[in-house]
């Protein structure tokens, strides 16, 4: 299979002029050509010489791939679904997808970074579908730039399927070239990683990054949120917490907390005193997420009085705390709803 050169850093693509004594300055054309001029075919990349196009032909391609399919929201958001090779662990293709959420003058990408997710959170479809395998960063980066709205995005959200953290070099890698001025130049606070709290990896991604990370708490008690997320017992939130006070947040950066709201579950005023509790010290939002109810699990969302309940609380006790708007339910391009299932 042809070498993909799309997502490669400017150093991979020294790397490669050098192995095949290309220029050295042809990297950079390379860069300008993907990244900054979009240009999908080493045919049209003009200021190459013939010989250098010829050869890039018969090593590599550039790959990016359009979208397969696109659903649109009532509300205006488009789930766009992508086909991925599930990063060669699988011979199968398969199936992820990537949200487009038009808001005001905003525009945001939820990218998926993996085809299924290891983490199992039992509240969530793609969890439930198990591991299908970690993308490239070539396939990560390809549904920022192959969607027709790519030009128009203001923010990037790494939400969708997979857990950023588990497949932490593609990522950086992704990020990388998302903020370098050879990529697109993005400032790294135009983007946010999720994650459930990989903690070592966590630490590598705010020492090594300048990206904005939300965590997903969802339940401030350890035996309740381990029941609700397997990765609690590994890593448990209150040492992700205790990770996250070492550093400084009153800057640029943020950290968010994205908490679910389950009916009977973590709503009541109960899991928002040991929010705060939790909390304390650190300078953070908490993001409340009304729950999509599918009938592959067995929980149910809060109602909205408690809901703002829960709010008003948190506020009042210091907390930056906002129940985020809900998108996309009708085509399950909502939060926890992704499943990379084809749609025709
Ligand atoms: Fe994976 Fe995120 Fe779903 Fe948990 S919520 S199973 S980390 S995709």
């Amino acid at each position: 299979m042809k070498n993909a050169l799309f997502g490669q850093t400017l150093v991979q693509l020294q790397e490669l002029c050098l192995a095949e004594s290309f220029p050295k300055f042809t990297a950079k054309q390379l860069c300008d050509w993907m990244y900054n001029k979009r240009v999908n075919d080493f045919d049209a990349m003009t200021n190459l010489s013939l010989k250098i196009r010829a050869r890039l032909n018969e090593i590599a391609t550039v790959g990016r791939q359009d979208p397969v399919d696109c659903q649109v929201s009532a509300d205006g958001t488009k789930k766009y679904l992508f086909e991925v090779a599930g990063g060669g662990q699988n011979t199968n293709s398969q199936y992820v997808e990537s949200v487009y959420i038009p808001d005001g003058d905003r525009a945001t990408l939820c990218v998926s970074c993996q085809a299924g997710c290891k983490m199992g959170c039992r509240f969530c479809v793609t969890g439930q579908q198990g591991f299908h395998g970690s993308l490239t960063a070539s396939e990560i980066l390809n549904q920022i730039f192959s969607i027709p709205e790519s030009s128009q995005l203001t923010n990037v959200v790494f939400m969708g399927m997979g857990e950023p953290l588990d497949n932490f070099d593609a990522i950086c890698q992704t990020l990388e070239t998302m903020t370098a001025s050879w990529g697109l130049g993005w400032s790294p606070h135009r983007i946010t990683v999720s994650t459930v709290g990989i903690t070592p990896m966590l630490k590598r991604l705010i020492d090594e990054t300048e990206v904005h990370v939300a965590v997903s708490l969802h339940n401030p008690f350890a035996d309740e949120r381990a029941a609700m997320m397997p990765m609690q017992k590994k890593y448990p939130i209150a040492e992700i917490v205790d990770l996250l006070k070492k550093y400084n947040w009153y800057g640029q950066r943020r950290i968010s907390f994205e908490y679910t709201m389950f009916r009977g579950i973590n709503d009541d005023l109960g899991h928002a005193a040991e929010l705060v509790r939790l909390l304390r010290g650190l300078h953070c939002r908490v993001n409340l997420i009304r729950f999509h109810s599918s009938p592959d699990t067995p929980y149910r969302t809060s109602d909205e009085r408690t809901m703002k309940t829960f709010e008003d609380y948190l506020n009042s006790h210091n907390i930056i705390c906002t129940i985020r708007a809900s998108r996309g339910e009708d085509i399950m391009a909502a939060c926890g709803l992704l499943a990379g299932k084809t749609v025709k």
